[in-house]
């Protein structure tokens, strides 16, 4: 049994951002179930950050994060970010919609501006406008395409030099309390912390169950990409991220010259390694060729993951009520990876109660809001 400080269950981006936090302040171990970090969603994500997504505390937060996004990183490592546009748009019965958008928007982008339905092909040539197209847009110059890979990387990194631990292969079978401490099992070692993190993502309330902790009602919700080559002659690396504010897709280049596309299918699932089925693939492709000019002839390749939100749609950081030491770090939604620097802040302040960090304070993000005392608590 190995006696520790702070036991994270979860090697995503929600548990190691908070992890390499964490950790400077005793010593802390992330355990993961699959052989290496970002298996599950943080490693099937858009890895996109933009305000075109969530409500008013995530995009608080998405501002936070989005600084740090922008700042180059620190020694010889890969940014974590680069800069590219969203582009938002609407066809003629959706202008509240992008109305709204353009709001929200410009309280944190204040360059983004709107753009008419004339000029939509200027920015996304092969745009359906006009009768029964798209009518209105906005374009935010200041959005990011995120690295996934070197986000994670740079949070292992910042965890091993505190002199935190990341385990991988380490599935936690059974969660125990004794005395003031919780006892983790995992195959290879069993932990005793004061502290336990629940960042397991879709599987945050099947660990809050091995716990004998009430449950908050986590939903797992589907999504699935997909990634083609454009028609010939077509060069899509200077397009923005562009998404409908209604029903209908999204697509971004990515490095290679092909574009991913999303229907933003939110289909209710069990945590699981999330597969995609070949009629959302469908729906994928045919959305795409219904809202532009390009006929998709091949897919090169599909994935699907989860997106795991709380019943209110808010992430949630924040001490169980039920149970002392068990800490949730839960319901990142469509927003994790964007969100994750602000929410790893939080988790450290909240979780060994230290002053309220100054980004927070700035923003208008309070404890509060994050706490799982707000959500019905099911037992
Ligand atoms: C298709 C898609 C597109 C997305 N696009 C974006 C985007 O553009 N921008 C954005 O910000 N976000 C996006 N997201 C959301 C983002 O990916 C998630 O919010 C984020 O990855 C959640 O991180 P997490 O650490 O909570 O979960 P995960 O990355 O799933 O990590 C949880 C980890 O817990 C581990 N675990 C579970 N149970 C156990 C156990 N018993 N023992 C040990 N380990 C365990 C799992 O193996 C897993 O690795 C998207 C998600 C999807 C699926």
């Amino acid at each position: 049994m190995r006696s520790i400080d702070t036991v994270l269950i979860g090697g995503g981006i929600a548990g190691l951002s908070a992890a390499a936090r964490i950790a400077r302040h005793g010593e802390t171990v992330v355990l993961e179930r699959e052989s290496a970090a970002g298996y599950h969603s943080s490693g099937r994500s858009a890895t996109f950050c933009h305000f075109g997504i969530g409500d008013g505390l995530v995009h608080k937060l998405t501002a936070i994060s989005k600084t740090l996004f922008a700042a180059p990183p620190e020694g010889d490592h890969p940014a974590l970010a680069r800069r590219m546009a969203a582009f938002f748009i609407a066809r003629a019965d959706e202008e509240e919609q992008l109305d709204r958008l353009t709001e929200t928007t410009l309280a944190h982008s204040p360059q983004a501006r709107r753009i008419p339905g004339a000029e939509l092909r200027d920015i996304v040539p092969v745009l359906n406008i006009g009768d029964g197209g798209f009518a209105a847009g906005l374009f935010d110059p200041d959005a990011y395409k995120l690295d996934s890979d070197a986000m994670l990387q740079a949070n292992i990194r910042a965890l091993r030099a505190a002199g935190g631990v990341l385990v991988t292969d380490a599935p936690v079978g059974a969660i125990r309390r004794e005395g003031a401490r919780w006892i983790v099992d995992t195959p290879g070692e069993s932990y005793a912390a004061k502290r336990i993190v629940n960042a397991a993502g879709a599987w945050a309330d099947t660990i809050a169950e091995m716990a004998s902790v009430g449950t908050l009602g986590l939903m797992p919700l589907r999504r699935t990409i997909i990634a083609f080559r454009p028609p010939e002659g077509v060069d899509v690396s200077g397009w923005p991220f562009t998404k409908t504010v209604g029903e209908g897709f999204y697509m971004l280049p990515e490095g290679s010259g092909q574009l991913l596309a999303s229907p933003m299918d939110e289909s209710a699932s069990p945590p699981c390694d999330a597969q995609p089925d070949e009629e959302t693939v469908a729906l994928a492709a045919w959305r795409v060729e219904q809202g532009t000019t390009m006929p998709i002839r091949r897919i090169d390749h599909k994935w699907s993951g989860l997106r795991t939100f709380a019943p209110d749609h808010s992430p949630v950081a924040g001490y169980a009520p039920d149970a002392p030491g068990f800490f949730w770090l839960a319901g990142q939604g469509g927003f994790g990876l964007q969100t994750s620097p602000g929410m790893a802040m939080a988790a450290e302040a909240l979780l060994l109660e230290l002053e309220w960090p100054e980004a927070l304070v700035e923003n208008d993000v309070r404890p509060e809001m994050l706490r799982p005392d707000r959500l019905r608590i099911t037992r």
